[in-house]
């Protein structure tokens, strides 16, 4: 593990998500305002907000979980197809961990992080199971291979989940409030493999609360609110010296 300042290891001309003037709604709704964004390749991008603000609604769209009305979305260069094959591949490519961690009940841990690998990127059983104990042992639940998820904590259930987007070999990892579900003894254990991945060069968008996290690992924190992007700064600026009347006012409410 190597403690590379954040701004080394990005790479300024290697965008991998890109979103222009994206709008999305929701019926009457405006759930997604313009929305611009970049991230480059190595980049560790924090989405704070109110709840409500579109936060997952984003994770969602960037994944095509969700449609949208206008604007662009690329990943890697590639502009995300609306269905298919193709769209298969590219999402392959974003990996996503939910708030609700989502393993397969009826399936042990380590065949919750075979599965998608065997089935989507054709990799022999042998070989995947190979990878899928170097992945759980890197989150640290190797002992746990044989077991179901409901035997298994929600710090692990989620490090599981970790594992399970990471055995795709994504080229982004999107997080979605991953540690809000959990009891506050085992945050950290999933901060500490999120961190772990941000300092190995992982690219990510990672929408949380946890502050520490943000300040430790985040290139940029961008601020959310109605929908918009209110801001964008780094963790340090935006922390200690927030612009908008929003932020402000939401940062005195969490801090
Ligand atoms: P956040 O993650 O920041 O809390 P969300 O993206 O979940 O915000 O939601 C943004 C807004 O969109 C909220 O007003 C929410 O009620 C609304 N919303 C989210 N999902 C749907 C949906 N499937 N249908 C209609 N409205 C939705
Ligand atoms: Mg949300």
């Amino acid at each position: 593990m190597t403690d590379t300042p954040a701004a080394a290891r990005r790479t300024p001309d290697r965008p991998l998500v890109v979103l222009e003037n994206v709008n999305k709604h929701f019926g009457e709704l405006h759930v997604l305002k313009d929305i611009n964004l970049t991230v480059h390749e190595g980049e560790v991008v924090v989405v704070i907000g109110p709840s409500g603000s579109g936060k997952s609604t984003l994770c969602r769209t960037i994944n095509r979980l969700e449609t949208f009305e206008s604007g662009r979305i690329a990943i890697n260069g590639t502009e995300l197809p609306h269905e298919g094959k193709e769209l298969a591949r590219l999402r392959a490519d974003v990996g996503m961990v939910f708030q609700s961690f989502n393993l397969f009940a009826h399936k042990t841990i380590l065949e919750n992080v075979t599965l998608g690998p065997m089935k989507v990127r054709g990799m022999k059983p042998a070989a995947a199971k190979e990878h899928a104990m170097e992945l759980l042992t890197r989150v640290g639940v190797e002992h746990q291979a044989s077991k179901y998820p409901a035997q298994l904590s929600g710090g692990q259930q989620q490090r599981v989940a970790i594992a399970r987007s990471l055995a795709m070999e994504p080229t982004v990892m999107l997080f979605d409030e991953p540690t809000s579900a959990l009891d506050p003894e085992m945050i950290n254990e999933v901060l500490d493999v999120m961190t772990e991945l941000a300092r190995s060069g992982m690219t990510m968008v990672v929408v949380t609360h946890e502050m520490g996290f943000a300040r430790k690992a985040a290139d940029r924190v961008v601020f959310m609110s109605d929908g918009a992007i209110v801001e964008e700064n780094t963790p340090e600026e935006f922390f200690t010296n927030a612009q908008s009347a929003r932020a402000k006012d939401f940062l005195g409410k969490i801090l």
